[in-house]
């Protein structure tokens, strides 16, 4: 076998949102850094994303550091750890401007010549704070291209997968790869390694993102390392996916906020299950839906109807609504134009939605500097795994039981640079000093063993079992019953896996790729199902049908998964502070406000309901005229073009 020996100060696995700004800011410290990526370079899901990103203040005068920090931990139910939150609200606006340093350029707001946010918060947030972009994902997924190439000082590797981290002593020292283009194996020595490889949404079906690579590798490599996993039963369920064409499966349907001011959720006898839908965050849509389809009172796709007809029909809001459709978010309406029908996209006919697997909120559980930790004193008593780091969607701790809309783009730049800053110090700090290439031998000897396999089961049909039996049995909905059937099918995957067919080659061995994913979704269920289990309640993005609800006044506790000597799982729960009483209150008094006033509104006589609500379109809803022109140094153009010239 071909073996390729390298050495650097830092590895980053992956290129998406996160593993690019890492990059990029641990070179900018003087560290050699390579990336590796699984996929080409910026595709991922950042590319396809929807492109909302959450920066701070945009929108509102009153925001602040303190309220976008509450807002996440209120949403993600007192989980969430409070330097993590308080890190990202007060890095947003910076994070965002390293994107628009690299390229991004944003829509200005021809009033405040500032990035233009969307008229309404997204559920949850309390202020309006989330930018859009005409082209999506895609201006972000250039930028974090542009964050890797254009220094021209860090290497990169496409198509290259990393198999696993070598720890010795709790210390990370590097990592082992499959470089498929080259048909070799690497062995990198490092002493500090950033995963940034994104989620594990491609352990479910239905999905939001069309991306092969979400296979869990994540977290696969970090609980195989050593490290301590956080909230992993926290897997979000984004409410308003597609049901049908079979093409169009899992597509995004927007937000809860698409509803506008009177969307309302019905089941299939068109009975409402939810009312003020645009207040209400995506954990709640969702759970909604999953409960009316447990009683039997789900779609014939199995899922429920988002019903905006009452916006469309109001003589003179009507036409803001349509318009506030068509341009607050333009991919669902694109979307549902396309897949279901003209009078559909109208708001004529009713949308049929069912939840899709969309992001995980648990991950390696981290300091606010993205270093792994163990215990309770995280960052200085108890340090985790040394040298392993983690950003964006491959860390733990910062959402709890449920993610804001367009908090993910603005988490990969937030905590992409603070890792890489951090990984380029512990390089610094800690040099790798090795006594032998042992650990690297033994995993390399493994890897030739596994190249030899012949056996009767093909990585491919084990990954479509997979994706049914998660979304069965560790899905939206959950139960004990569920949950043991998930446990019988994990050992009978665990047993299929040794029993695997694999071309005994190395050029470009999709078979040998497969094995590679499909272990790391089986480690990744596994770490998924130990959490589930000891989350005797429903939360967030978890609902248990058959324990109670977890009540706001208990104490907040989240699982903490990691492995045992003998690679067995184990789990424990770790307190969490809850928010006082007084500030959970007024919270929760704001927020019925808001329902109150939501609900007295739909209840009205139409014509003074259709007042009301022109008056409030008219508040929120901007001139969509476009900028005249945009060239470097012009308000819409990306700072890094400003300096340049
Ligand atoms: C349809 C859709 C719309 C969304 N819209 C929004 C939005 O508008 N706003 C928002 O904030 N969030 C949105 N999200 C969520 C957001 O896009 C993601 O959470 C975020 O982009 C994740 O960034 P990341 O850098 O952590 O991972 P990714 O962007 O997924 O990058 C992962 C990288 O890791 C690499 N990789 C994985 N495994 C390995 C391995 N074993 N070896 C080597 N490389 C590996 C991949 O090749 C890839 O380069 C959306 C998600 C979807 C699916």
């Amino acid at each position: 076998m071909n073996v390729e020996w390298k050495k650097y100060d830092v590895l980053v696995i992956g290129s998406g949102g996160a593993g690019s700004h890492a990059a990029h800011a641990a070179s900018n410290k003087g560290a050699s850094v390579l990336v590796v990526s699984k996929d080409p370079l910026g595709v991922s899901d950042t590319k396809i994303s929807e492109g909302l990103a959450t920066v701070r203040e945009s929108g509102s005068n009153d925001d602040s550091v303190e309220t976008l920090s509450e807002n996440i931990k209120m949403a993600g139910a007192d989980l969430s750890i409070e330097s993590l939150t308080n890190a990202f609200s007060q890095d947003s606006k910076l994070a965002y401007d390293k994107y628009r340093e690299n390229g991004l350029r944003p829509t200005i707001s021809l009033k405040s010549q500032t990035p233009k946010p969307l008229p309404l918060p997204l559920g949850g947030h309390t202020r309006r704070r989330t930018v859009g972009h005409n082209n999506s994902g895609i201006a972000f997924a250039h930028a974090n291209w542009n964050a890797i190439v254009s220094k021209g000082e860090i290497n990169y590797k496409e198509d290259c997968w990393i198999i696993d981290i070598i720890v010795d002593k709790k210390t990370v020292i590097g990592a082992v790869a499959y470089d498929a283009q080259k048909g070799i194996i690497l062995a990198i020595q490092c002493p500090s390694v950033i995963i940034a490889a994104g989620g594990l949404s491609t352990i479910y079906f239905p999905k939001t993102d069309t991306l092969r690579g979400n296979t869990g590798d994540s977290y696969a490599l970090a609980v195989r390392a050593g490290a301590d996993m956080v909230d992993m039963e926290q897997i979000q369920f984004l409410p308003f996916c597609l049901t049908s064409p079979p093409s169009y499966e899992g597509l995004l349907a927007g937000e809860p906020v698409t509803a506008s001011f009177l969307g309302v959720l019905r089941d299939k006898n068109k009975n409402i299950i939810l009312d003020s839908v645009f207040l209400r965050t995506r954990a709640q849509c969702s759970e909604a839906i999953m409960k009316s389809v447990e009683k039997g009172n789900g779609t014939i796709n199995g899922g429920a109807f988002l019903d905006m007809s009452a916006n469309k029909r109001a003589p003179k809001s009507g036409p803001y609504f349509m318009e506030y459709l068509k341009t607050s978010l333009p991919s669902a309406y694109n979307n549902v134009r396309q897949a279901l029908s003209k009078p559909a996209s109208q708001c004529d006919e009713l949308w049929e939605v069912r939840p899709g697997a969309h992001y995980m909120m648990g991950g390696l559980r981290v300091n606010e500097f993205g270093a792994s930790v163990a215990g309770e004193f995280y960052g200085k008593v108890d340090l985790g795994v040394s040298g392993l780091f983690a950003a964006g969607q491959s860390m733990g701790g910062l959402f709890g039981a449920n993610r804001l809309g367009s908090t993910s783009l603005t988490e990969g730049a937030v905590f992409g640079l603070r890792s890489g800053e951090a990984a380029a110090k512990n390089s610094i700090y800690n040099p790798l000093k090795l006594q032998s290439n042992d650990k690297f031998l033994k995993k390399i000897s493994e890897i030739d063993n596994i190249l030899v396999t012949k056996g009767k089961y093909s990585s491919s049909s084990i990954k479509k079992d997979i994706q049914k039996a998660c979304w069965k049995n560790l899905g939206p909905i959950r139960d004990k019953k569920r949950l043991n059937k998930m446990r019988k099918l994990i050992e009978l995957w665990k047993k299929k896996i040794k029993n695997i067919r694999i071309e005994d080659t190395l050029i470009w061995n999709q078979s040998f790729i497969e094995y590679i994913e499909v272990k790391n979704m089986i480690d990744t269920a596994e770490i998924m199902l130990f959490a589930a289990e000891e989350r005797d309640g429903s939360i967030g993005g978890h609902v248990r049908i058959d324990c109670k609800n977890i009540s706001m006044f208990s104490k907040p506790y989240s699982t903490v998964v990691n492995i045992n000597n003998d690679k067995s799982f184990n789990v424990k729960r770790v307190y969490r502070n809850r928010t006082p009483l007084k500030r959970m209150l007024f919270y929760k008094v704001e927020e019925i406000k808001r329902l109150l006033e939501a609900k007295t509104i739909r209840f009205l006589p139409l014509s003074i309901k259709d007042k009301i609500l022109e008056k409030k379109y008219k508040n929120i809803m901007e001139n969509n005229d476009e900028m005249s022109s945009i060239y470097p140094g012009s308000p819409e153009a990306a700072i890094g073009e400003k300096t340049t010239l």
